[in-house]
């Protein structure tokens, strides 16, 4: 070989060396429900296409599972990682062990607390989703009822997702008035997170206490709408209340949010079933959580907007919140199909 084809090979390997793509280890929760298959999805292509390699796991829904998941990436090296916790107090020691490891972390959609190693924090505005899931709920009863007062049971999400509290507390801020005036009536008196929480988001759980909340409270009254904080839940709710009879002959289907825009739920919102949803793209949180591991990994200044609102007991992380959409029969095609989120084929 001639020296100037030797230099030329040598640059070449140095050239491919230097562009040895980095690995972002993403951890997501379950494969159960469909949005945290299409955040895994879109964050796959969307760091591919920005020159990243990816390794994308679930697990299940067991605590066990995603943390040696997340230890094994960090066994393997990972530049960094993206994790949509399933407890967000369970990870301390797991991020710790990825700071010694020089890896930092991006908590997804849930904020990860108890540990000073998160780097930030990408999500929704979740204390509007609780509003907008409420707002909704209180549009329905007028719309299908009438003037109150109205019977209403409420549903929080998993004890365990920092998520959930803000749900509860945005959608308790338009309720929590109604309440005190009279026009709305917790028939079976359960509030409060630590009563009406949902532990793992199981829609199972939901449609027992569902089961339940019917057979002793509602045997003389009617119940008018049930807030629930996701699509999980509420099938598992309507499944309950369809079981005695509501949705069908002059027992009117009550109002019942959800939250994911998920396919079995746009499927009952069409069949006069689920009322709304609330639409948070997964694909723009995709688009953000690369942003901000650009930022981590070449430098640069990552999307924040808010730097008050997640104290995750050690410090508050940067966060980016994104804007939910509340979805019902009047907008959704706009919004869903729209925007490309799913076809109409997948919806009917
Ligand atoms: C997410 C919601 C989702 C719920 C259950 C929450 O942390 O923000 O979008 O409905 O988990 O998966």
């Amino acid at each position: 070989m001639n020296m100037k084809l030797l230099l030329a090979s040598a640059a070449v390997a140095l050239s491919s060396y230097g562009a040895v793509a980095e690995t972002v280890g993403i951890a997501m929760p379950t494969k159960s429900s469909s949005r945290w298959i299409s955040d895994g999805e879109s964050m796959v292509e969307q760091f591919k296409a920005a020159g990243y390699d990816t390794i994308l796991q679930y697990a299940e829904d067991d605590i066990p599972n995603q943390l040696a998941q997340i230890e094994n990436m960090i066994t393997n090296g990972v530049d960094v990682l993206v994790i949509a916790a399933i407890d967000g107090t369970t990870l301390s020691s797991a991020l710790e062990n990825a700071y010694y490891a020089d890896i930092q972390v991006i908590a997804y959609d849930r904020l990860i607390r108890d540990s000073e190693y998160v780097s930030y924090y990408a999500t929704f505005d979740n204390f509007k989703v609780g509003v907008q899931q409420a707002t909704s709920l209180v549009n329905g009863l007028e719309e299908r009822f009438g003037d109150g007062p109205y019977n209403v049971e409420l549903f929080g999400g998993s004890p365990d997702d920092n998520n959930a509290y803000f749900f509860y507390d945005g959608a308790m801020s338009v309720l929590q008035p109604l309440i005190d005036d009279g026009t709305i009536n917790i028939v079976s008196g359960q509030m409060g997170m630590d009563t009406v929480g949902t532990l793992r988001w199981d829609g199972a759980v939901a449609q027992a206490r569902m089961d339940n909340l019917l057979s002793a409270h509602y045997t003389d009254e009617r119940v008018h709408g049930v807030l629930s904080p996701y699509d999980g839940l509420s099938i598992g709710i309507i499944s309950s209340l369809k079981g005695v009879g509501y949705g069908s002959g002059d027992l009117e289907m009550p109002i019942v949010t959800g939250q994911d825009a998920e396919i079995r739920s746009i499927k009952s919102m069409l069949a006069g079933e689920q009322y709304s949803t609330v639409f948070k793209d997964t694909r723009e949180l995709a688009r953000v959580t690369v942003g901000m591991v650009e930022a981590l990994l070449k430098g640069g200044e990552p999307e924040i907007n808010d730097t008050t609102t997640y104290d995750n007991g050690v410090k508050v992380v940067p966060s980016y919140l994104l804007e939910p959409v509340s979805v019902d029969l009047s907008n959704w095609e706009d919004v869903i199909i729209g925007s490309g989120y799913y076809t109409m084929d997948q919806v009917q």
